[in-house]
């Protein structure tokens, strides 16, 4: 937890990530940055539960007065059934949460990934997706958030492409029963999207984080320049990236998106906002290696 100065004592207010696996989350030092900047009393942990536990994790939340908390893999839909209430009804339709706030008991979710995303794309490429065709790759928890986000933002068309079809197909229909004015597809053979012209290519898999693994597109295929964006952000550059930079491409690796949404988890429980994104992009930035 470099960079932080944090005294525990009685009075300290405990917060923390609940995951599996969780033991190379950037939250703690990212939160724990910012409760050092504006002198807040409190603690960030990682919380490595295990899968069949998190009922148990809730309790203890409650049962220990914990005063928030951040959701991540694998957990992000099944967090639903443990809380209360989702407030927000955009919150609601998306079926997953990332984040907790505990008000006097009551347990709140609310999902920040969805408008954490939406702030990156704008921060990080000018871009937004009004009217746009965007070519998302994966199916998961991540490319949930990001084709509602997507939709929501009035896109005009979304094409989905996921290694197992079924999920794809799933995650399409469901999102077209939210949003009927943007057109969701699946496509199978990913050969073909280039020739769809997407404005946008979002890397929603976790394809790319590791040594071996290649780029999930070729985007040569392309048959004009679209922004690139992909969630990953270790490493830094993956071979999607890397491509992108090496074609000339706009593109921004997931850091943006991991500061804003982490920053909007902040600002619930804490009220703060001004500066935090920036902090936290910029304690992120430090602690990555390039
Ligand atoms: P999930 O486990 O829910 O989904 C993983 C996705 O990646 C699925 O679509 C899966 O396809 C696909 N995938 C995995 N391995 C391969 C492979 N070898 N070839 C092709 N496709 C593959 O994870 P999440 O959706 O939660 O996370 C996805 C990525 O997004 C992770 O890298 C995560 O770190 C990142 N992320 C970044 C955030 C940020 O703030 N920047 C926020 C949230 C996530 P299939 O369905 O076929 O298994």
């Amino acid at each position: 937890m470099s960079g932080t100065k944090l005294t525990i004592n009685a009075e300290t207010q405990l917060y923390g990530i609940l995951g599996n696996p969780v033991n190379h989350s950037l939250s703690p030092l990212i939160h724990n940055t910012l409760f050092e900047k504006y002198k807040i009393n409190a603690a960030y942990m990682a919380f490595q539960v295990e899968t069949n536990c998190l009922g148990l994790a809730f309790e203890a939340m409650r049962a220990m007065g914990m005063r928030g908390a951040n959701i991540t893999i694998p957990f992000k839909e099944a967090a639903v059934n443990f809380i209360d209430e989702i407030p927000e009804d955009a919150d609601r339709c998306v079926g997953a949460i990332n984040t907790v706030v505990n008000r006097k008991g009551r347990l709140h979710g609310y999902n920040t990934d969805v408008t954490g995303f939406l702030a990156a794309l704008k921060e990080e490429l000018g871009f937004n997706p009004e009217a746009k065709k965007i070519l998302v790759l994966g199916a998961g928890g991540a490319a949930r958030s990001v084709v509602f986000a997507l939709a929501r933002a009035h896109a005009d068309e979304i094409i989905i492409h996921n290694r197992t079809v079924k999920r794809a197909e799933g995650l399409s229909d469901y999102v077209s029963e939210y949003f009927p004015k943007t057109e969701i597809d699946v496509i199978f053979d990913l050969d073909s999207a280039g020739k769809k012209k997407p404005d946008l290519v979002v890397n929603a898999t976790s394809f790319g984080m590791r040594e071996n693994e290649a780029s999930p597109f070729n985007l040569e295929s392309l048959t004009h320049q679209a922004s690139v964006y992909d969630l990953i952000y270790t490493p830094v550059e993956t071979p999607f990236l890397k491509q992108a930079k090496k074609l000339g491409y706009p593109h921004a690796n997931g850091l943006g998106m991991l500061a804003a949404q982490a920053a909007l988890s902040f600002e619930l429980w804490t009220g703060k906002k001004e500066g935090v994104r920036e902090t936290m992009l910029a304690a992120l930035k430090q602690c990555i290696p390039s």
